[in-house]
């Protein structure tokens, strides 16, 4: 076969390093090969998977000096066209390796070439000479003749009908492989048995309910944008139990029977028995639309039929948590984000991506519609709405217009005073549980766990040390009896007696779920009571389980973590305990007041979603706070007010973004030394282009033996920061033991 133009393609390998390379295209391959192809590469001496981001040259060598792609491992393109931008994309804005970006984005099973029920089919991969052939022919005229066949084909053909027609035997043909001859490719077979039940949710039937008027006007913008096929954002935002999942689901049914795939993120499946069961009830049983649940749990052979069934558009909805942005949906028309706030949709290890920003930059390439809904939502959304870039859409009432639950706001200075509140449960609080457990009626109670006993807090006024400079709470270091800043490194001397009132018990620590547990034993010692955390957790089904029960009414009390705050709805809780609502009010993080009011109201959310009223007991110190008082009246907007013009003040983000750098050594002296150098590097280069504040030690000063240091840096705009900051990081002598981790749009910051 000759051929005047030869295909060139542009390969991003997975190897370590960010250079796309060009790549000939084996005749063989040639037709095959697509943007989004998984293929197999030589660099060097060895092997490396790549995926395919051009069918065009980029590098400009001439041709005879490019190596051949080796393998094509799948027929079909693991990723498409839009998601090989992406990862271009999240390369530069995150900073991230574009190895670990299509590690997240490509099942395991996939890129180890998993097939399903697969063939094995054979091809002549290389010419080879008069001479070699000859050769060949008297060294083994078996091999010979086996080559001569496939020579003469003009198309891979099946390896079992070739061997049988040769009468060849598997040997030889192992050894034309080997020597690169011949080319063995499995190829799956265009039919087969998917699993039927594509991973979890059970579809629960409901008689759809008839769409109220602002589900209504909501779901008819959302299906106009959709009609127009362009990009846009609309925001849901909608009090819980206002419906927004129905809206959704109106949505997506459109989405759907246009043909088109649709997306649907929860920040944790596990945490969403009832969202998923209502979508696959709705779409899947009622519509017919096969429906993938994408999530931790899913073994291998499930996740790759799961994955294969998407890129086959066979099924066009995929509901799962923040890795499920990347499915290889072939006509993706609407990403629906469900709790948009959640900072459970920033994934904390490398990529660090944060899922709802993803999907709506995969919304825009695809030209799709992209849905966040909350009832809190993040600032950065509120700012995207103000400043003209989203759309929103408000659900002001509830349902069923049920009334708020009454929240009942408990000092803790009086009743630690008092010494009643020493076990963490407050006289009202305990009376209220003995009152519903006497009624057979259930109660949640909530530890809040973000936040820190290390916040140095007066018991009796409610007082808390904060840095004059970041407005943030200023850490206790027990070594020196100091209290430290975090971000600009302000000290001051750990005080002996609390500024404001002089008392002298000016220290307190938190209550962990596991003491909470104990004194709800201690009170009411024959109701059956489960913790749910992430460490009583480590079981895989416990979760499942609990909920279950506890749905079933087989407990009396639940005790968890603000994990257990989220999208759960149970009609006989009609008493839910915030224990410690004000923790997470001093935290190191500017977005601790933001964090607590929507824990507050999603607290509250989970209260009496029956037909009884429910009740809400928040114990704190700080009964004044602002963020309680908007709270519990449910105001929105005065709540929001407030806290963007703190922001505004700060430049906060979303005034800014964020980028943090974290540093870890084992010797501190050398982590300061560096990360010392380092900024003043950056100040020299930067010239007051970014805000750059630190380095200090950061709030978790040491994890495992490790130092940890933190530089942040403010900025108007990543895509111009963040390459100059990789090109300096690149050229830096950072030294050996030293790692340093670029974290974009950062959500945890200890
Ligand atoms: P949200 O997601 O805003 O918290 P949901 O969509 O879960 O609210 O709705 C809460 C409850 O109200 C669900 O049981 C749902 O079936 C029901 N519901 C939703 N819309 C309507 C409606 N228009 N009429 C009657 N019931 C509705
Ligand atoms: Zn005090
Ligand atoms: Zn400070």
């Amino acid at each position: 076969m000759s051929r005047t133009q030869e295909t060139i393609v542009s390969v991003i390998p997975f190897a370590g390093f960010e250079k796309e390379l060009d790549y000939r295209v084996p005749s063989h391959m040639e037709g095959r090969v697509r943007v989004g192809s998984l293929v197999r590469v030589p660099i060097r001496n060895r092997q490396s998977l790549g995926i395919v981001a051009a069918t065009e040259g980029s590098s400009g060598m001439p041709v005879r000096r490019l190596k051949c792609l080796t393998q094509l491992i799948h027929d079909e393109a693991v990723l498409t066209g839009e998601l090989v931008a992406l990862v271009r994309w999240m390369r530069d804005y995150y900073a991230a390796p574009a190895e670990a970006i299509l590690e997240t984005m490509i099942p395991a099973a996939v890129r180890r070439g998993m097939k399903g029920k697969e063939e094995k089919y054979l091809v002549a991969a290389r010419s080879m000479p008069a001479g070699e052939l000859e050769n060949l022919r008297t060294k083994a005229p078996r091999q010979a003749a086996l080559y001569e066949f496939l020579s003469q084909q003009f198309q891979p053909l099946k390896k079992s009908l070739v061997l049988k027609r040769t009468g060849v035997a598997a040997a030889s043909c192992r050894a034309l492989v080997e020597q690169g001859w011949v080319a063995e490719e499995a190829r799956r077979l265009d039919r087969e048995a998917y699993r039927d039940d594509l991973g979890g949710g059970e579809a629960v039937e409901v008689i759809p309910p008839e769409l109220n008027v602002e589900q209504l006007a909501a779901a008819g913008e959302m299906i106009a944008t959709l009609k127009k096929e362009v990009f846009r954002v609309h925001l849901l935002q909608g009090v819980t139990g206002s419906g927004k999942t129905e809206v959704y689901i109106k949505v997506l049914q459109e989405a759907l029977a246009a043909g088109g795939g649709a997306i649907f993120l929860v920040p944790e499946v596990a945490l969403a028995p009832q969202t998923v069961g209502r979508l696959r009830g709705r779409l899947e049983r009622e519509s017919g639309v096969k429906t993938v649940v994408w999530h931790s749990h899913l073994s291998e052979g499930e996740r790759f039929d799961a994955w294969t069934a998407v890129v086959r558009g066979e099924a066009r909805l995929v509901v799962g948590a923040r890795s499920a942005v990347f499915a290889p949906m072939p006509d993706l028309r609407l990403i629906v984000v469900d709790e948009e706030h959640e900072p459970a949709y920033k994934q904390e290890e490398v990529p660090r991506y944060h899922g709802r920003d993803v999907a709506v930059y995969r919304a825009f390439l695809n030209r799709a519609v992209c849905v966040l809904g909350s009832a809190t939502p993040s600032m950065e959304s509120l700012r995207n709405v103000s400043s003209g870039k989203y759309a929103v859409n408000r659900l002001s009432r509830r349902v069923d217009d049920r009334r708020l639950p009454m929240i009942h706001v408990v000092d803790m200075t009086r009743e630690i005073l008092s010494k009643r509140g020493a076990l963490g449960l407050s006289r009202p609080l305990a009376d209220k549980m003995i009152d519903r457990f006497e009624k057979r009626e259930q109660t949640i109670l909530f530890i809040n766990r973000r936040g820190f006993s290390s916040s140095v807090l007066c018991p009796e006024c409610g007082h808390v040390c904060e840095c004059e400079h970041c407005s943030i709470s200023l850490t206790y270091h027990r070594s020196d009896e100091t209290i430290k800043c975090h971000l600009c490194g302000h000290q001051e001397k750990a005080p002996r007696q609390c500024p404001e009132c002089k008392s002298v018990k000016i220290r307190w620590k938190g209550f962990g779920t596991q003491r909470v547990e104990d004194a709800a034993k201690g009170l009411l010692p024959r109701a059956r009571i489960e913790r749910m955390d992430t460490d009583a957790m480590s079981k895989k089904n416990r979760f499942r389980e609990i909920l279950n029960d506890f749905r079933l009414g087989k407990i009396d009390i639940l005790v968890g973590t603000q994990m257990i705050a989220k999208g759960l709805d149970f009609p006989n809780v009609t008493l839910v305990g915030l224990i410690d609502a004000d923790l997470s009010l001093h935290i190191p993080d500017f977005r601790a007041n933001e964090r607590t009011f929507q824990l507050l109201v999603q607290v509250s959310g989970r209260s009496g979603r029956g037909d009884r009223a429910g009740e809400v007991v928040v114990q704190t110190f700080t009964p004044h706070a602002g963020t309680i008082h908007y709270a519990r009246r449910e105001d929105f907007e005065g709540f929001i007010e407030e806290e963007m013009e703190a922001r505004r003040s700060f430049q906060y983000p979303p005034f800014r973004h964020l980028i943090h750098h974290l540093m870890h050594g084992s010797n501190p002296e050398k982590l300061s030394f560096y990360a010392e150098r380092w900024v003043r590097l950056l100040e020299e280069k930067f010239d007051g282009d970014i805000e750059i504040r630190g380095p200090c030690p950061a709030p978790l000063e040491k994890i495992k033996d490790r130092y940890r240091y933190q530089v942040w840096y403010f900025t108007k705009n990543v895509s111009r920061t963040v390459p100059r900051l990789q090109a300096l990081r690149q050229e830096f002598p950072w030294p050996d033991d030293m790692v340093q981790v670029l974290d974009v749009d950062a959500v945890n910051l200890t």
